[in-house]
């Protein structure tokens, strides 16, 4: 299974459609390594993925849960720290999660001014210094945000092997800028985006031979290629459990802070006990895309009695839309694998749970 451990709440950003997250305390770790190598160890195929806060603020206490315990590693950060993992810590990541957002404007918009330069430097630095693994970049896609151009500029960077995003809570229970735009109008614009992305996506693969690693794309095609019924996508409650810092359990890293999340604690539980405590319910079990969304976010199917009004369906119009589109692509993409110009096994993405949601 995998575990997002929480090393720290503290973060080196405040960006503007995070804030830093949960504050509720504590903010650092209470247990010991040795608690945490204890119930992980009762896993025989743990992943264990540093989070925050900003992770590498406790680059110590990584660096000794990476010595001590036996584990795949994973690590999502903001990039600023990047350049003091040593290299022999860095060889030992499976998969490395950045944020950034797209372009300069875009990311130093949302973060600080002079974010995007100190990313991509650093990115560019871990690769010369030896790491070989999968390199993720992990926008946050806020209103506003132009998907299509700024997917493109990550790609086209040419640093990230797979690009993933999630959308902005705002989208759903934060605070909407109505002089802006509408919810409802931005979804148009986002979905405009989403159709273009495919387009281009189904092209690089006729006229490279390769399939770009836009994750939401290439894990649902995959699914589609198989005709297999997927969970829900991000695995929370399933294979995904984050361990917070006083060593209780939540399906889901983001609601730590809510009751309906934790499931459980590293003194008092093992990890076989944990899965299906919180389970994705109704409008999601009677949806006609159940089977191919899994349920999108285990977070807003338990909490939507907070979202904005009919934010269900604006969510949901997002995902359907991604979904129709694919399938419209999915002819195409078999005649692609027929013709031996790619390989159904570029679909096999990712090898493990890596903390990717799947569905933005
Ligand atoms: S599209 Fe919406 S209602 Fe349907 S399964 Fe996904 S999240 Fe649930
Ligand atoms: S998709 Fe939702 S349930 Fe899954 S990890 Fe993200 S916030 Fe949590």
């Amino acid at each position: 299974m995998q575990y997002h451990v929480i090393l720290t709440k503290e973060c080196n950003l405040n960006c503007s459609y995070c804030g830093g997250g949960s504050d509720s305390p504590p903010k650092d770790i209470q247990y010991s390594i040795t608690d945490l190598k204890r119930f992980v160890s009762l896993d025989t195929a743990p992943v264990i993925e540093f989070y925050g806060g900003e992770p590498l603020l406790r680059i110590d206490t990584m660096e000794k849960i990476m010595d001590m315990i036996p584990a795949r590693f994973v690590i999502q950060t903001n990039g600023l720290l990047l350049d003091r993992i040593r290299p022999e810590y860095l060889k030992k990541f499976h998969s490395i999660l950045v944020s950034i957002d797209g372009r300069k404007e875009v990311t130093d918009r949302n973060r600080r001014s002079g974010i995007y330069e100190r990313i991509t430097r650093n990115v560019r630095l871990i690769r010369e210094r030896g790491f070989r693994g999968d390199l993720i970049a992990r926008m946050t896609v806020p209103q506003g945000t132009d998907i299509y151009e700024n997917v493109r500029h990550l790609y086209d960077l040419g640093i990230f092997e797979n690009i993933h995003w999630q959308l902005g809570f705002e989208m759903f229970w934060g605070s909407w800028n109505e002089e802006e735009n509408s919810p409802e109008e931005w979804i148009g614009s986002y979905n405009l985006g989403i159709t273009s992305l495919v387009e281009w996506w189904i092209l690089e693969m006729e006229s490279r031979n390769k399939v770009p690693g836009i994750v939401p794309f290439v894990c649902i095609m995959n699914s589609m290629l198989l005709n297999t019924p997927a969970l829900l996508r991000c695995g929370s409650g399933i294979d995904f459990f984050t361990i917070m810092p006083d060593g209780r359990i939540s399906a889901c890293p983001v609601s730590i802070d809510f009751d309906f999340s934790i499931v459980g604690s590293i003194f008092h539980d093992a990890p076989a006990t944990l899965c299906n405590k919180a389970a994705v319910g109704e409008p999601c079990i009677s949806c006609h895309i159940f089977q191919i969304c899994g349920g999108r976010c285990l977070f807003v199917n338990l909490g939507q009695n907070m979202l904005r009004k009919n934010g269900y369906d604006l969510i949901c119009k997002t995902v359907r839309h991604l979904v129709r589109e694919l399938e419209g692509a999915l002819p195409k993409v078999q005649k692609f694998i027929d013709r031996g110009i790619i390989a159904s096994m570029d679909f096999n993405y990712p090898e493990f749970n890596n903390g990717c949601e799947i569905i933005p």
